[in-house]
Protein backbone atom coordinates (compact mmCIF):
# COMPACT_ATOMS: atom_id res chain seq x y z
CA UNK A 1 0.00 0.00 0.00
CA UNK A 2 2.58 2.34 1.22
CA UNK A 3 4.63 1.29 -1.97
CA UNK A 4 1.83 2.14 -4.28
CA UNK A 5 1.03 5.30 -2.81
CA UNK A 6 4.61 6.67 -2.92
CA UNK A 7 4.80 5.63 -6.34
CA UNK A 8 1.92 7.73 -7.57
CA UNK A 9 2.32 10.40 -5.39
CA UNK A 10 4.40 12.25 -7.69
CA UNK A 11 1.93 11.81 -10.50
CA UNK A 12 -1.13 13.49 -9.16
CA UNK A 13 1.31 16.42 -6.96
CA UNK A 14 2.94 16.83 -10.80
CA UNK A 15 -0.91 17.08 -12.10
CA UNK A 16 -2.29 19.27 -9.19
CA UNK A 17 0.96 21.96 -9.69
CA UNK A 18 -0.04 21.76 -13.35
CA UNK A 19 -3.41 22.72 -12.95
CA UNK A 20 -1.83 25.32 -10.39
CA UNK A 21 0.37 27.03 -12.76
CA UNK A 22 -2.52 26.79 -15.12
CA UNK A 23 -5.13 28.70 -13.74
CA UNK A 24 -2.46 31.08 -12.05
CA UNK A 25 -1.54 32.15 -15.64
CA UNK A 26 -5.18 32.52 -16.78
CA UNK A 27 -6.15 34.26 -13.55
CA UNK A 28 -3.26 36.55 -14.28
CA UNK A 29 -3.82 37.03 -17.79
CA UNK A 30 -7.39 38.30 -17.43
CA UNK A 31 -6.58 40.59 -14.48
CA UNK A 32 -3.58 42.27 -16.60
CA UNK A 33 -6.04 42.75 -19.78
CA UNK A 34 -8.59 43.69 -17.28
CA UNK A 35 -6.11 46.45 -15.88
CA UNK A 36 -4.71 47.13 -19.32
CA UNK A 37 -8.85 48.72 -20.33
CA UNK A 38 -8.73 50.31 -17.44
CA UNK A 39 -5.44 51.83 -18.25
CA UNK A 40 -6.76 53.16 -21.39
CA UNK A 41 -9.96 54.34 -20.51
CA UNK A 42 -8.41 56.42 -17.92
CA UNK A 43 -6.00 58.21 -20.29
CA UNK A 44 -8.82 58.50 -22.79
CA UNK A 45 -10.89 60.24 -20.64
CA UNK A 46 -8.01 62.68 -19.85
CA UNK A 47 -7.46 63.31 -22.95
CA UNK A 48 -11.36 64.27 -23.32
CA UNK A 49 -11.56 66.61 -20.95
CA UNK A 50 -7.87 68.26 -21.44
CA UNK A 51 -9.87 69.17 -24.74
CA UNK A 52 -13.46 70.15 -23.24
CA UNK A 53 -11.21 72.91 -20.99
CA UNK A 54 -8.67 74.40 -23.09
CA UNK A 55 -5.88 75.97 -20.65
CA UNK A 56 -7.01 80.04 -20.65
CA UNK A 57 -6.57 82.84 -18.15
CA UNK A 58 -9.70 83.74 -16.45
CA UNK A 59 -9.82 87.44 -15.16
CA UNK A 60 -12.69 88.80 -13.38
CA UNK A 61 -12.29 92.32 -13.01
CA UNK A 62 -14.47 95.37 -11.29
CA UNK A 63 -15.88 97.78 -13.85
CA UNK A 64 -17.24 101.42 -13.60
CA UNK A 65 -20.15 100.14 -13.58
CA UNK A 66 -21.91 99.87 -9.85
CA UNK A 67 -22.16 96.06 -9.62
CA UNK A 68 -21.58 94.94 -13.00
CA UNK A 69 -17.53 92.74 -13.01
CA UNK A 70 -16.35 91.60 -16.55
CA UNK A 71 -14.72 88.62 -16.97
CA UNK A 72 -11.97 88.11 -19.67
CA UNK A 73 -11.31 84.56 -21.31
CA UNK A 74 -8.02 84.24 -23.43
CA UNK A 75 -6.83 81.19 -24.64
CA UNK A 76 -3.07 80.12 -24.10
CA UNK A 77 -3.16 77.67 -26.78
CA UNK A 78 -1.88 79.41 -29.73
CA UNK A 79 -3.76 76.85 -32.55
CA UNK A 80 -7.26 77.47 -31.04
CA UNK A 81 -6.92 80.96 -29.70
CA UNK A 82 -9.63 83.04 -28.80
CA UNK A 83 -11.11 86.29 -26.77
CA UNK A 84 -13.94 86.61 -24.69
CA UNK A 85 -14.96 89.84 -22.41
CA UNK A 86 -18.71 88.97 -20.64
CA UNK A 87 -20.64 90.89 -17.79
CA UNK A 88 -21.59 89.37 -14.25
CA UNK A 89 -23.67 91.07 -11.97
CA UNK A 90 -24.89 90.01 -8.36
CA UNK A 91 -27.77 88.17 -10.14
CA UNK A 92 -27.15 84.27 -10.37
CA UNK A 93 -30.15 83.81 -13.00
CA UNK A 94 -28.27 86.32 -15.29
CA UNK A 95 -25.02 85.16 -14.70
CA UNK A 96 -26.18 81.68 -15.63
CA UNK A 97 -27.57 83.03 -18.52
CA UNK A 98 -24.79 85.03 -19.67
CA UNK A 99 -22.16 81.87 -19.23
CA UNK A 100 -24.70 79.35 -21.04
CA UNK A 101 -23.80 81.90 -23.81
CA UNK A 102 -20.43 81.84 -23.12
CA UNK A 103 -20.00 78.58 -22.80
CA UNK A 104 -22.17 77.15 -26.08
CA UNK A 105 -20.02 79.58 -27.74
CA UNK A 106 -16.78 78.40 -26.63
CA UNK A 107 -17.50 74.71 -26.83
CA UNK A 108 -18.97 75.43 -30.36
CA UNK A 109 -16.05 76.59 -31.76
CA UNK A 110 -13.26 74.48 -30.02
CA UNK A 111 -15.55 71.36 -31.27
CA UNK A 112 -15.14 72.56 -34.87
CA UNK A 113 -11.82 73.67 -34.60
CA UNK A 114 -10.14 69.87 -33.37
CA UNK A 115 -12.78 69.13 -36.23
CA UNK A 116 -10.72 70.98 -38.80
CA UNK A 117 -7.61 70.19 -36.97
CA UNK A 118 -8.65 66.25 -37.97
CA UNK A 119 -8.73 67.13 -41.34
CA UNK A 120 -5.85 69.80 -41.54
CA UNK A 121 -3.33 69.94 -38.64
CA UNK A 122 -2.38 73.38 -39.58
CA UNK A 123 -5.70 74.77 -38.89
CA UNK A 124 -6.23 78.20 -37.89
CA UNK A 125 -9.10 79.59 -36.23
CA UNK A 126 -10.41 82.55 -33.87
CA UNK A 127 -12.86 83.38 -31.42
CA UNK A 128 -13.49 86.87 -30.61
CA UNK A 129 -16.35 87.49 -28.51
CA UNK A 130 -16.28 91.70 -27.65
CA UNK A 131 -18.97 93.31 -24.72
CA UNK A 132 -20.25 96.78 -25.03
CA UNK A 133 -22.18 98.09 -21.92
CA UNK A 134 -24.53 100.67 -22.07
CA UNK A 135 -26.29 102.44 -19.09
CA UNK A 136 -29.98 103.98 -19.09
CA UNK A 137 -31.49 105.87 -16.90
CA UNK A 138 -30.45 105.18 -13.25
CA UNK A 139 -30.14 101.30 -13.48
CA UNK A 140 -30.54 100.12 -16.70
CA UNK A 141 -27.98 98.34 -18.71
CA UNK A 142 -27.89 96.63 -21.84
CA UNK A 143 -25.36 94.00 -22.82
CA UNK A 144 -24.42 93.80 -26.16
CA UNK A 145 -21.89 90.71 -26.91
CA UNK A 146 -20.97 90.72 -30.46
CA UNK A 147 -19.30 87.25 -31.35
CA UNK A 148 -16.82 87.15 -34.72
CA UNK A 149 -16.11 83.70 -35.06
CA UNK A 150 -13.59 82.57 -37.60
CA UNK A 151 -13.07 78.33 -38.36
CA UNK A 152 -10.62 78.67 -41.46
CA UNK A 153 -11.53 78.59 -44.84
CA UNK A 154 -14.59 80.90 -45.85
CA UNK A 155 -16.05 80.28 -42.52
CA UNK A 156 -16.32 83.72 -40.68
CA UNK A 157 -18.99 85.06 -39.06
CA UNK A 158 -20.28 87.97 -36.98
CA UNK A 159 -23.42 87.52 -34.43
CA UNK A 160 -24.83 89.72 -31.71
CA UNK A 161 -26.30 88.54 -28.38
CA UNK A 162 -27.77 91.13 -26.02
CA UNK A 163 -28.81 91.41 -22.60
CA UNK A 164 -30.93 94.16 -21.14
CA UNK A 165 -31.38 94.07 -16.88
CA UNK A 166 -32.49 96.45 -14.43
CA UNK A 167 -29.23 96.28 -11.92
CA UNK A 168 -31.19 96.75 -8.82
CA UNK A 169 -33.85 94.44 -8.79
CA UNK A 170 -31.22 91.94 -10.96
CA UNK A 171 -33.78 91.37 -13.18
CA UNK A 172 -33.99 90.59 -17.38
CA UNK A 173 -35.97 92.86 -19.25
CA UNK A 174 -37.51 90.96 -22.38
CA UNK A 175 -39.07 92.81 -25.82
CA UNK A 176 -42.06 92.16 -24.76
CA UNK A 177 -42.15 93.74 -21.47
CA UNK A 178 -40.51 97.00 -23.06
CA UNK A 179 -43.71 97.15 -25.51
CA UNK A 180 -45.77 96.40 -22.87
CA UNK A 181 -46.59 92.51 -24.00
CA UNK A 182 -48.64 94.37 -26.71
CA UNK A 183 -49.02 92.56 -29.97
CA UNK A 184 -49.89 95.78 -32.11
CA UNK A 185 -46.77 97.70 -30.06
CA UNK A 186 -44.97 95.09 -31.47
CA UNK A 187 -46.18 95.31 -35.33
CA UNK A 188 -45.44 98.86 -35.56
CA UNK A 189 -41.91 98.33 -34.12
CA UNK A 190 -41.60 95.75 -36.82
CA UNK A 191 -43.18 97.72 -39.41
CA UNK A 192 -40.37 101.08 -37.98
CA UNK A 193 -37.31 98.31 -38.02
CA UNK A 194 -38.23 96.95 -41.78
CA UNK A 195 -38.80 100.47 -43.20
CA UNK A 196 -35.53 101.77 -41.48
CA UNK A 197 -33.65 98.27 -43.01
CA UNK A 198 -35.58 99.30 -46.42
CA UNK A 199 -34.40 102.69 -46.53
CA UNK A 200 -31.06 102.63 -45.75
CA UNK A 201 -28.89 103.72 -48.62
CA UNK A 202 -25.77 102.22 -46.93
CA UNK A 203 -26.93 98.71 -46.99
CA UNK A 204 -30.04 98.88 -49.09
CA UNK A 205 -28.44 97.13 -52.10
CA UNK A 206 -27.79 94.42 -50.16
CA UNK A 207 -30.39 93.18 -48.73
CA UNK A 208 -31.72 89.99 -49.80
CA UNK A 209 -35.27 90.89 -49.56
CA UNK A 210 -36.73 87.32 -48.63
CA UNK A 211 -34.67 86.99 -45.35
CA UNK A 212 -35.44 90.49 -44.71
CA UNK A 213 -38.99 90.47 -44.84
CA UNK A 214 -38.91 86.97 -42.67
CA UNK A 215 -36.40 89.04 -39.62
CA UNK A 216 -38.90 91.73 -39.16
CA UNK A 217 -42.05 89.67 -39.19
CA UNK A 218 -43.74 90.94 -35.88
CA UNK A 219 -42.52 88.07 -34.03
CA UNK A 220 -41.12 88.21 -30.82
CA UNK A 221 -37.82 86.31 -31.78
CA UNK A 222 -37.28 88.34 -34.36
CA UNK A 223 -36.88 91.36 -31.98
CA UNK A 224 -34.89 90.33 -28.69
CA UNK A 225 -31.85 91.72 -29.91
CA UNK A 226 -31.85 95.00 -28.47
CA UNK A 227 -29.85 97.60 -26.77
CA UNK A 228 -31.10 101.15 -25.12
CA UNK A 229 -27.92 102.99 -26.51
CA UNK A 230 -28.42 107.30 -25.94
CA UNK A 231 -31.87 107.91 -26.99
CA UNK A 232 -32.43 104.92 -29.64
CA UNK A 233 -33.41 101.62 -29.14
CA UNK A 234 -31.01 99.44 -31.44
CA UNK A 235 -32.06 96.41 -32.88
CA UNK A 236 -29.10 93.80 -34.24
CA UNK A 237 -29.14 91.13 -37.17
CA UNK A 238 -26.21 89.06 -38.16
CA UNK A 239 -23.75 88.82 -40.70
CA UNK A 240 -25.61 87.28 -43.97
CA UNK A 241 -29.14 87.32 -41.96
CA UNK A 242 -30.84 89.85 -44.04
CA UNK A 243 -27.90 91.11 -46.33
CA UNK A 244 -25.00 90.09 -47.82
CA UNK A 245 -21.21 90.29 -46.48
CA UNK A 246 -20.65 93.78 -47.73
CA UNK A 247 -23.40 95.13 -45.44
CA UNK A 248 -21.64 93.75 -42.71
CA UNK A 249 -23.92 93.17 -39.35
CA UNK A 250 -26.79 95.42 -39.55
CA UNK A 251 -27.78 97.79 -36.72
CA UNK A 252 -31.29 99.40 -36.71
CA UNK A 253 -31.21 102.52 -34.41
CA UNK A 254 -35.18 104.14 -33.35
CA UNK A 255 -35.24 107.13 -31.46
CA UNK A 256 -36.76 106.72 -28.54
CA UNK A 257 -39.12 109.63 -29.50
CA UNK A 258 -40.38 107.81 -32.48
CA UNK A 259 -41.52 104.94 -30.63
CA UNK A 260 -42.26 106.75 -27.25
CA UNK A 261 -45.55 105.69 -27.42
CA UNK A 262 -44.80 101.69 -27.86
CA UNK A 263 -42.56 101.54 -24.71
CA UNK A 264 -43.62 100.62 -21.20
CA UNK A 265 -44.02 103.66 -18.83
CA UNK A 266 -40.67 103.88 -17.62
CA UNK A 267 -38.60 103.21 -20.31
CA UNK A 268 -40.48 106.69 -21.61
CA UNK A 269 -38.77 109.58 -22.35
CA UNK A 270 -40.67 112.75 -21.02
CA UNK A 271 -41.32 114.12 -24.53
CA UNK A 272 -41.38 117.94 -23.15
CA UNK A 273 -37.39 117.59 -23.02
CA UNK A 274 -37.18 116.46 -26.51
CA UNK A 275 -38.83 119.74 -28.09
CA UNK A 276 -39.35 123.23 -26.73
CA UNK A 277 -42.13 123.29 -26.69
CA UNK A 278 -43.63 126.90 -28.44
CA UNK A 279 -44.55 129.44 -26.09
CA UNK A 280 -48.25 130.75 -26.33
CA UNK A 281 -49.37 133.26 -28.17
CA UNK A 282 -49.10 136.98 -26.33
CA UNK A 283 -49.59 139.52 -29.02
CA UNK A 284 -52.73 140.45 -30.10
CA UNK A 285 -54.32 138.02 -31.72
CA UNK A 286 -56.61 139.61 -34.48
CA UNK A 287 -53.79 141.34 -35.85
CA UNK A 288 -52.32 140.43 -39.37
CA UNK A 289 -48.82 139.09 -39.32
CA UNK A 290 -46.80 137.40 -42.24
CA UNK A 291 -43.20 135.45 -41.45
CA UNK A 292 -40.80 136.45 -44.67
CA UNK A 293 -38.00 133.37 -45.04
CA UNK A 294 -35.16 133.44 -46.96
CA UNK A 295 -33.25 130.32 -48.05
CA UNK A 296 -30.23 129.00 -48.96
CA UNK A 297 -28.03 131.75 -48.39
CA UNK A 298 -25.83 133.77 -46.68
CA UNK A 299 -25.11 135.67 -50.16
CA UNK A 300 -22.32 138.45 -50.07
CA UNK A 301 -24.90 141.07 -52.19
CA UNK A 302 -28.29 139.68 -52.28
CA UNK A 303 -28.60 139.17 -48.66
CA UNK A 304 -27.26 142.97 -47.66
CA UNK A 305 -29.84 144.10 -50.18
CA UNK A 306 -32.61 142.21 -48.59
CA UNK A 307 -31.11 143.47 -45.20
CA UNK A 308 -31.29 147.06 -46.27
CA UNK A 309 -34.73 146.26 -47.70
CA UNK A 310 -36.19 144.88 -44.10
CA UNK A 311 -34.63 147.76 -42.35
CA UNK A 312 -36.76 150.09 -44.58
CA UNK A 313 -40.33 148.65 -43.95
CA UNK A 314 -38.99 147.76 -40.15
CA UNK A 315 -39.24 144.11 -40.95
CA UNK A 316 -38.25 141.05 -39.14
CA UNK A 317 -38.11 138.11 -41.34
CA UNK A 318 -36.04 134.79 -40.83
CA UNK A 319 -32.57 133.44 -42.81
CA UNK A 320 -32.52 129.28 -43.00
CA UNK A 321 -28.57 128.98 -43.99
CA UNK A 322 -26.41 126.31 -45.19
CA UNK A 323 -23.70 125.56 -43.04
CA UNK A 324 -21.37 125.70 -46.43
CA UNK A 325 -22.17 128.95 -47.00
CA UNK A 326 -21.98 130.32 -43.29
CA UNK A 327 -18.34 129.00 -43.02
CA UNK A 328 -17.52 131.47 -46.39
CA UNK A 329 -19.62 134.37 -45.08
CA UNK A 330 -19.80 133.97 -41.43
CA UNK A 331 -20.07 138.08 -40.86
CA UNK A 332 -23.31 138.05 -43.04
CA UNK A 333 -24.44 135.62 -40.55
CA UNK A 334 -23.53 137.94 -37.59
CA UNK A 335 -25.09 140.96 -39.51
CA UNK A 336 -28.24 139.19 -40.32
CA UNK A 337 -28.26 138.52 -36.28
CA UNK A 338 -27.49 142.28 -35.55
CA UNK A 339 -30.13 143.66 -37.51
CA UNK A 340 -33.03 141.55 -34.99
CA UNK A 341 -33.58 138.72 -37.56
CA UNK A 342 -33.80 134.98 -37.09
CA UNK A 343 -31.46 132.53 -38.11
CA UNK A 344 -32.67 128.79 -39.17
CA UNK A 345 -30.65 125.94 -40.06
CA UNK A 346 -30.99 124.54 -43.62
CA UNK A 347 -28.59 121.86 -43.27
CA UNK A 348 -25.17 121.84 -44.56
CA UNK A 349 -25.00 121.81 -48.44
CA UNK A 350 -28.34 121.08 -49.12
CA UNK A 351 -29.26 117.04 -49.86
CA UNK A 352 -32.37 115.57 -49.85
CA UNK A 353 -32.60 114.54 -46.07
CA UNK A 354 -34.95 111.96 -46.62
CA UNK A 355 -32.71 109.61 -49.08
CA UNK A 356 -30.03 109.69 -46.39
CA UNK A 357 -29.63 107.54 -42.80
CA UNK A 358 -30.24 109.09 -39.76
CA UNK A 359 -26.40 109.36 -38.76
CA UNK A 360 -26.11 111.30 -41.98
CA UNK A 361 -29.23 113.56 -41.43
CA UNK A 362 -27.65 114.50 -38.17
CA UNK A 363 -24.64 115.18 -39.36
CA UNK A 364 -26.13 117.48 -41.66
CA UNK A 365 -27.91 119.06 -39.20
CA UNK A 366 -24.99 119.30 -36.33
CA UNK A 367 -22.50 120.40 -38.52
CA UNK A 368 -24.29 123.46 -39.46
CA UNK A 369 -25.67 124.12 -36.16
CA UNK A 370 -22.02 124.22 -34.71
CA UNK A 371 -21.05 126.51 -37.91
CA UNK A 372 -24.22 128.85 -37.20
CA UNK A 373 -22.93 129.03 -33.08
CA UNK A 374 -19.33 129.37 -34.12
CA UNK A 375 -20.11 132.56 -36.39
CA UNK A 376 -23.05 134.19 -34.77
CA UNK A 377 -22.32 132.82 -30.71
CA UNK A 378 -25.63 131.78 -30.45
CA UNK A 379 -27.39 128.84 -31.76
CA UNK A 380 -29.99 128.39 -35.03
CA UNK A 381 -33.47 128.36 -33.19
CA UNK A 382 -35.46 126.99 -36.31
CA UNK A 383 -34.91 124.02 -39.20
CA UNK A 384 -36.14 123.62 -42.16
CA UNK A 385 -35.04 120.89 -44.55
CA UNK A 386 -33.85 121.11 -48.09
CA UNK A 387 -37.50 120.99 -50.52
CA UNK A 388 -39.26 120.66 -47.85
CA UNK A 389 -38.48 116.81 -47.89
CA UNK A 390 -38.74 115.47 -44.14
CA UNK A 391 -40.33 112.69 -42.30
CA UNK A 392 -41.36 111.78 -38.58
CA UNK A 393 -38.11 110.19 -37.81
CA UNK A 394 -35.99 113.25 -38.84
CA UNK A 395 -38.79 115.63 -37.61
CA UNK A 396 -38.53 113.99 -34.20
CA UNK A 397 -34.27 113.83 -34.15
CA UNK A 398 -33.99 117.39 -34.58
CA UNK A 399 -34.19 118.75 -31.33
CA UNK A 400 -35.62 122.74 -32.96
CA UNK A 401 -39.08 123.29 -34.27
CA UNK A 402 -38.35 122.06 -37.85
CA UNK A 403 -40.44 124.42 -40.12
CA UNK A 404 -41.99 124.66 -44.22
CA UNK A 405 -43.89 127.57 -45.11
CA UNK A 406 -47.31 128.27 -46.66
CA UNK A 407 -46.32 130.32 -50.01
CA UNK A 408 -44.08 129.12 -52.08
CA UNK A 409 -43.46 132.49 -54.74
CA UNK A 410 -41.50 129.90 -56.86
CA UNK A 411 -38.25 132.50 -57.06
CA UNK A 412 -36.24 130.33 -57.70
CA UNK A 413 -38.02 129.26 -61.17
CA UNK A 414 -39.43 132.16 -62.50
CA UNK A 415 -36.17 134.06 -61.29
CA UNK A 416 -38.62 137.60 -62.21
CA UNK A 417 -39.02 140.57 -59.70
CA UNK A 418 -42.56 141.13 -61.37
CA UNK A 419 -43.54 137.93 -60.93
CA UNK A 420 -42.70 137.74 -56.89
CA UNK A 421 -45.97 139.96 -55.30
CA UNK A 422 -48.56 138.42 -57.73
CA UNK A 423 -46.75 134.93 -56.24
CA UNK A 424 -47.54 136.31 -52.20
CA UNK A 425 -50.76 138.07 -53.16
CA UNK A 426 -52.26 135.17 -54.86
CA UNK A 427 -51.87 132.99 -51.92
CA UNK A 428 -51.91 135.48 -49.09
CA UNK A 429 -53.35 134.64 -45.83
CA UNK A 430 -53.36 135.45 -42.37
CA UNK A 431 -50.24 134.03 -40.31
CA UNK A 432 -48.83 132.73 -43.47
CA UNK A 433 -44.84 131.79 -43.70
CA UNK A 434 -43.28 132.78 -47.18
CA UNK A 435 -40.98 130.72 -48.68
CA UNK A 436 -38.08 132.91 -50.86
CA UNK A 437 -34.38 132.57 -51.55
CA UNK A 438 -31.33 134.97 -50.51
CA UNK A 439 -29.33 133.94 -53.48
CA UNK A 440 -31.27 135.17 -56.25
CA UNK A 441 -30.75 139.01 -57.43
CA UNK A 442 -34.45 139.04 -58.86
CA UNK A 443 -35.61 138.59 -55.62
CA UNK A 444 -33.73 141.37 -53.74
CA UNK A 445 -34.93 142.94 -56.86
CA UNK A 446 -38.90 142.30 -56.17
CA UNK A 447 -39.04 142.58 -52.67
CA UNK A 448 -39.75 145.88 -51.82
CA UNK A 449 -43.06 146.14 -53.84
CA UNK A 450 -44.10 142.82 -51.46
CA UNK A 451 -43.08 144.68 -48.31
CA UNK A 452 -44.82 147.63 -49.49
CA UNK A 453 -47.97 146.36 -50.15
CA UNK A 454 -48.24 143.38 -47.14
CA UNK A 455 -47.37 147.00 -45.17
CA UNK A 456 -50.21 148.51 -46.68
CA UNK A 457 -52.64 145.39 -46.32
CA UNK A 458 -51.95 145.81 -42.29
CA UNK A 459 -49.46 142.75 -42.11
CA UNK A 460 -47.00 143.09 -39.46
CA UNK A 461 -43.24 141.16 -40.33
CA UNK A 462 -42.46 138.59 -37.69
CA UNK A 463 -39.73 135.32 -37.75
CA UNK A 464 -41.14 131.99 -37.85
CA UNK A 465 -40.88 131.74 -34.53
CA UNK A 466 -42.97 134.14 -33.22
CA UNK A 467 -45.82 133.47 -35.80
CA UNK A 468 -45.89 129.36 -34.78
CA UNK A 469 -47.73 130.04 -31.97
CA UNK A 470 -50.72 131.63 -34.40
CA UNK A 471 -50.15 128.81 -36.56
CA UNK A 472 -51.36 125.71 -34.00
ZN1 LIG B 1 -33.18 125.47 -49.80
Amino acid sequence: MQERRKKRGPIIDFLLLGLIVTLTTVILVIILSKDEFKFQKISASKEESKTESVNSNLSTESSAFPGIRIVTDVSNDKRTPFAIHYPQTDNKVFNDAVLQYISDSKENYLASMKKNKDKDKEAMGELNISLETFPYREHYYSFVLTKMEYLGGANHEVSTKTFFINNETGEQITIQTLLQNDENNLSTLAANVRKDLQKNLQIKDELFTDELLKATEPKWSNFNRFAIVDDSLQFYFNEYEIASGAAGAPIVKLPLSLINPLLASEFQIAMENVKPTNPPPTGDPNKKRIALTFDDGPHPKVTEQILNILDKYHAKATFFMLGSRVQYYPDIARDVLARGHEIGNHSWNHPVLTKLTQEQVMKEYNTTANEIEKAINHGATVFRPPYGATNDTINAEIPIPVVLWSIDTLDWKHRNAQQLLPHVKNNLHNNAIVLMHDIHQSTADGLDAVLAYLQEQGYEFVTVSEILPYRQ
